[in-house]
């Protein structure tokens, strides 16, 4: 069966591509895209899973052979293995607006978001019976505050993020909200919302995970409590890469993990029988480190060495903006719904799209080389990760869904293949 041929482009598609080109030539983080393994596909998916940084592969080979290889149970100390939970936690503090000494890199979101939230429900002390979640969240989140509230009997309520401020009380000990939210692209209030927490008494607890690497989040300035988040995303780690746990200094020596495990004890090695924190983020740790995919991660954060944050913001809003004005110029009216807030203040560095059929639609958008993704039931979400994507890259994603849904619209025989 013959495909058909695609349409020739409009006159619109013409102009928004010379317009990306000049957009590119005038980007300032043009270069950083180098510092990636990519192709000729249009990967917008690196809110799922970031692209491969070069500087990855021969350090990872270099850990492998020599480390491991050579140097083998010497590297624990000879290579600083033994510190690197922390060290990398340092190197990543500074995209997250933190001070050294209150973030650990290490085991996934979801067993953090179990350290920290019964952590904080621990801080909060007795008085404070309930826990706030964000009724949106990603639902790793929701499955382990369900079980943290039922271990320590607290109560927990799912609220829209925007009524969480007016909900907190006396009563509350902590809220966990998503920064961003993974399905709409929403940037969440951050500053305002830990503000009001505070001024009900009550911890804030972030998730990070759309946000660390793809935007600013100074977590001291705000004097964010606790906040969580994930190595593979924006921060380009690489395939399960372990996650990072921030602890407020002032909370940290009194933060009492509920998985107090040898390696965050004040003397792994003295086999004591009683534990014993340590003093700082060290006691965040759990077991043995996992050392390959730390590293990995570790050298994967050299792509961000020399970019200021505030260029990543400034050229994720121009992507996104531009994406969303080429999406409105290509796509026929209706067929696609834009989810994400037209607002900068309220916009992640992903657009969401709504379209009916969205996951055959991803299939035939995959197969013309533009890699997105799909949430249940109707969400097309398009990440945008500054550090490699380009204004072309807009443009052409948004070419590519009008051709198809304008195919799809002109009746059954468009419907493209696959
Ligand atoms: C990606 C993501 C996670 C992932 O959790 P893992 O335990 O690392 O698999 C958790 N929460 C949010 C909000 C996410 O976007």
């Amino acid at each position: 069966m013959n495909r058909p041929v695609p349409p020739a482009p409009s006159d619109a598609a013409t102009r928004l591509a010379r317009r990306a080109e000049a957009l590119d030539a005038a980007d300032p983080l043009r270069g950083v895209r180098d510092r990636f393994v990519l192709d000729e596909a249009v990967y917008l998916d690196g809110n799922s899973l970031g692209a491969l940084p070069r500087s990855v592969p021969d350090r990872v080979a270099e850990v492998v052979a020599e480390e491991w290889g050579r140097l083998r149970i010497r590297s624990w100390t000879e290579s600083g293995w033994d510190s690197a939970p922390e060290r990398i936690g340092d190197r990543l503090a500074p995209l997250l607006g933190a001070a050294p000494g209150q973030v650990v890199v290490g085991d996934s979101t979801s067993v953090n978001l179990f350290k920290l939230l019964v952590g904080a429900v621990r801080l909060a002390g007795d008085g404070r019976d309930e826990i706030l979640l964000d009724a949106d969240t990603f639902p790793t989140d929701r499955y382990v505050a369900e079980s943290a509230a039922r271990m320590t009997g607290r109560r927990l309520r799912a609220l829209p993020p925007a009524g969480i401020a007016a909900e907190a009380g006396a009563r509350t000990a902590v809220a966990l909200v998503n920064h961003v939210d993974y399905r709409s692209g929403e940037l969440r209030d951050l500053p305002a919302l830990t503000a009001a927490l505070h001024e009900a008494g009550a911890l804030a607890l972030w998730d990070l995970c759309h946000s660390a690497g793809a935007l600013p989040v100074e977590l001291d300035r705000h004097a964010v409590d606790l906040a969580v988040g994930c190595g593979y995303k924006y921060l380009n780690g690489g395939p399960g890469a372990p996650a990072f746990a921030y602890v407020r200094a002032a909370h940290l020596p009194r933060f009492d993990s509920p998985l107090p495990g040898w390696w965050g004890h004040r003397d792994p090695f003295a086999m004591s029988a009683d534990y014993a924190p340590h003093a700082g983020a060290r006691r965040l740790r759990v077991g043995t480190p996992d050392i390959l995919s730390m590293l990995a991660l570790e050298a994967a954060l050299d792509a961000f060495d020399g970019v200021e944050l505030a260029a990543v913001r400034a050229k994720s809003l121009a992507l996104t903006d531009f994406f969303l004005e080429c999406v409105g110029e290509l796509v026929p009216e209706g067929a696609a719904e834009p989810l994400t807030p037209a607002e900068h203040a309220r916009r992640g560095s992903q657009v969401s799209l709504r379209c009916p059929d969205a996951a055959g639609l991803l299939g035939r958008l995959v197969a013309r080389g533009v890699v997105a993704d799909h949430r249940p039931p109707d969400v097309l979400r398009f990440g945008f990760a500054p550090l490699y994507t380009g204004f072309a890259e807009a443009a052409r994603a948004a070419a590519t869904l009008g051709e198809l849904l304008g195919a799809s619209r002109r009746g059954p025989a468009g419907n493209g293949g696959r």
